[in-house]
């Protein structure tokens, strides 16, 4: 494509050069690329929940504060009474609000890699620097490294994303501790996947000032709403909410949010029947020849195929109409590496038998 007068005049050239986030075709797909919570609500939840959207004036501007939503969450997560809540349209938009607060041209964004690729491409789009600061070959993060690169480069902000996608593992609340210490900016958590996992730093927050904890709705069974949330300290987060577009969680999503986060008893018990799923799936791969799977504490599963072979196993299983994502090529420490939603065991084992045959 070549270039208009304007658009070479215009867009910023870190703009020209990014690439749109870029979805699969996925009709007619068993869907196991983006870690969507494969459990769908019953007739009898869909239908009080259609009832509870009857109320709704769409003529009117939606509450701006989202407070009865926010008091929800509040109760669910058990947020400490000292870190207030911000709302966002999705937390991948958090993300922005953050990156907008302290980001920008002469500043570093800093994450060990690999991590969310919405970490480097927001920092790009605010202009700001980002530095990726290796794992260990096990995907760990090595304390000793992650501290010099946040001295040498005094990042106006640190992403942790724990657990971390691709690679499923969480980060230690020590070492967490040892950056929020270390670093003079912030310090972002993503707990997107905490519904699946054992740990939180959702508790020790409070401790640390330069700490926001992220979370989202979406891995847990509502991705289309798009809602996610970040806490921190009071200070903090009235900094943020200056960014923040009014209204940014429409009254759609904030009476669907409050409906479903009245029956959380159902998206614990999804959120426990896929943690097994993941353990069957896990040793089913483990016993695979030529696989290496990594150990995750998500709704997904890292793993290694033998050298060269990543890309056609992808289109092999697409072929058999599976889809997952293929990691090849995104990441040095990535290569021949493919990653799996955990989804029903019936779906499980679609994906399973079809690599086995693709094999
Ligand atoms: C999926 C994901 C998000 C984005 O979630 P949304 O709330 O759907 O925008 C953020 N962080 C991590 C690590 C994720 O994997």
């Amino acid at each position: 494509m070549t270039e208009s007068a304007l658009i070479k005049r215009w867009i910023h050239p870190h703009i020209r050069s990014l690439d749109a986030y870029a979805v699969h075709h996925r009709e007619n797909m068993i869907k196991l690329d983006q870690m969507e919570n494969p459990y769908e609500w019953g007739d009898d939840l869909k239908h009080a929940w259609l009832e509870t959207l009857r109320g709704i004036s769409l003529n009117r501007y939606p509450d701006g504060a989202a407070s009865e939503v926010i008091a929800a969450l509040r109760l669910v997560f058990q947020i400490p009474e000292a870190l207030h809540v911000l709302l966002g349209n999705g937390s991948d938009e958090l993300i922005q609000t953050v990156a907008l607060a302290v980001g920008g041209s002469g500043r570093v964004m800093l994450a060990p890699e690999p991590s969310f690729s919405m970490y480097r491409v927001i920092a790009s789009v605010t202009g700001s620097q980002y530095v990726s600061v290796p794992r260990r070959p096990d995907f760990s993060i090595d304390p000793e490294t992650l501290l010099d690169a946040v001295k040498s480069h005094d990042p106006c902000c640190v992403f942790l994303a724990s657990p971390n996608n691709p690679t499923g593992n969480p980060v230690k609340p020590e070492l967490i501790e040892a950056v929020a210490k270390a670093v003079s900016g912030i310090v972002v958590v993503d707990e997107a996947y905490h519904a699946f996992s054992e740990t939180s730093f959702l508790a020790h927050a409070s401790a640390y000032p330069n700490v926001l904890v992220m979370r989202t709705l979406s891995k847990l069974g509502l991705a289309g709403l798009r809602l996610g949330l970040v806490m921190g300290t009071p200070e903090l987060i009235n900094e943020l909410n200056k960014i923040r577009l009014p209204y940014n969680v429409n009254v759609l999503t904030q009476a669907s949010a409050r409906f479903a986060l009245g029956h959380m008893e159902w998206f614990e018990a999804k959120a426990s029947l896929i943690r097994e799923a993941r353990k069957t799936l896990f040793q089913s791969l483990r016993g695979l020849p030529g696989i290496t799977v990594y150990p995750s504490a998500a709704n997904f599963l890292l793993f290694r195929v033998p050298t060269g072979r990543a890309d056609g196993v992808f289109s092999d299983l697409r072929a058999r109409c599976v889809l997952i994502k293929n990691l090849n090529g995104v990441h040095p420490q990535l290569e021949d590496c493919l990653r799996v939603t955990v989804s029903t065991p019936i779906e499980n084992e679609v994906f399973f038998e079809a690599l086995k045959a693709s094999l």
